[in-house]
């Protein structure tokens, strides 16, 4: 992925794309002291920009660092990557970390980087699986208490666990995990939040132990608006077989259908289509109240 054409902003001032690197002896690649963001830009205007920033800021100082910009400087440089690199569609990544001048856990001297790269990445899902529903599975670990880890954190360590349950998952041929919490609630997959329906009902686990997303929040909202009732609950992963729909959401993954967890099968639905389409038209500026 580093040897391609286009512009990285980096601390400040654009690099070229094959040039934006960093030193083996970066704290964050020792320690994982970095967060990220996920975004996108959809016909020239990035979806939710300014909450994604101040998601940036609130990650990095659950971390114990401050990022060396304002969230308004944030903000513009994500439009001036976007532009630099002549894009009006692409996925945006924002991520903070702790530098070199300093190694071991401790690292209160370190110079914190920012970076933002964007590029095209159209479908998280093969297309072809998204309308008819993706497959998953159990993963392999659980999401973990908020007394075990920084939860709340859109932290760069949390995702271990992700990457691991995720390559086991694909290997026995599945889309992507479904994830529990260590109480074996229903958490979220590897890399979105859940929402599963039962008798007309929408269901959606309390984000008290994972990132409270802003799809998820958006798809809450635009669901109320429709005249759906929400409930945020926590959710036993013994209901999963009380469900008629599934579906995921996440700035990658948008709206996501799902057909299957493990030895549970679902149906990509009337709410679960309506929803996906209002969020397609909604980040596109399409939306018409009816
Ligand atoms: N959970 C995880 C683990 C994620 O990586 C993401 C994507 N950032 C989400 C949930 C969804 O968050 P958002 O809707 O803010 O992209």
């Amino acid at each position: 992925f580093d040897d391609r054409d286009g512009w990285i902003w980096l601390d400040g001032q654009f690099v070229p794309w094959r040039e934006a690197k960093v030193h083996v002896l970066t704290h964050a690649l020792h320690y994982a002291s970095a967060v990220f963001e996920g975004e996108r830009m959809y016909n020239g205007t990035i979806f939710e920009l300014t909450a994604h920033t101040e998601r940036l800021f609130k990650s990095a100082e659950i971390l114990d660092f401050k990022i060396p910009f304002t969230v308004a400087e944030i903000d513009e440089a994500c439009k001036a990557t976007c532009a630099k690199n002549g894009f009006t569609d692409c996925y945006l990544r924002p991520i903070a970390w702790r530098g070199t001048e300093q190694i071991g856990v401790s690292a209160q001297q370190t110079k914190i980087h920012v970076a933002i790269a964007v590029w095209s990445w159209p479908d998280y899902f093969p297309a072809e699986q998204k309308r008819k529903g993706i497959r998953l599975t159990h993963a392999l670990y659980k999401r973990p208490s908020p007394e075990t880890a920084p939860t709340a954190s859109k932290a760069v360590g949390l995702y271990m666990i992700c990457t691991i349950s995720k390559h086991a998952a694909e290997r026995d041929g599945y889309a992507d995990a479904l994830m529990l919490d260590w109480r074996g609630y229903i958490a979220e997959s590897t890399g979105a939040n859940i929402f599963l329906i039962r008798d007309g009902v929408i269901h959606t686990p309390t984000p008290d132990c994972f990132l409270d997303g802003i799809t998820r929040r958006t798809v809450i909202r635009l669901a109320r608006e429709k005249g759906f009732e929400v409930v945020e609950r926590h959710i036993p992963g013994e209901e999963l077989g009380t469900f008629s729909e599934v579906f995921l959401v996440g700035t990658a993954a948008e709206v996501t259908p799902v057909s299957e967890i493990g030895e549970h099968r679902y149906q990509p639905g009337n709410i679960s289509l309506a929803l996906m389409d209002d969020y397609a038209k909604l980040v596109r500026g399409e939306l018409v109240n009816a």
